[in-house]
């Protein structure tokens, strides 16, 4: 069943606010981001590592977060030109839950687990 245009208004406003709230988060975590000092002597090689593995951690967490926003502006590209809602790997319907749970989708969940399988 294809959207109706109050489930779309409330998509493109989950679709907006997403969008702020990760440029915001990746705007203020850009300083937490720096390269970890590798070469303090006081810092003993376990918190080296700790802070290496934070570091990653960050790193990840951000990469997810810019991914997240893509999909999100891509989605709501989608919104304009009509096509929100279908799957861009086989065309079908994505589903109403999934877009619920996740707006920024453009797969549906078989497509999308396809995808993810190494
Ligand atoms: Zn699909």
């Amino acid at each position: 069943m294809p959207l109706t245009s109050s489930e779309r208004n409330e998509l493109r406003k989950a679709l907006e606010s997403l969008v702020e709230e990760l440029d915001a988060a990746l705007a203020g975590s850009t300083e937490s981001a720096q390269p970890v000092e590798l070469d303090p002597p006081a810092v003993g090689r376990v918190s080296r590592i700790d802070a290496i593995q934070q570091q990653k951690m960050i790193e990840a967490h951000r990469r997810a977060q810019q991914s997240r926003l893509q999909l999100a502006r891509s989605a709501l590209r989608r919104l304009d030109e009509g096509e929100f809602g279908d799957c861009m790997g086989c065309g079908d319907e994505i589903g109403r839950a999934r877009l619920e749970a996740r707006p920024e989708s453009l797969y549906c969940i078989g497509c999308q687990t396809a995808r993810e399988r190494p």
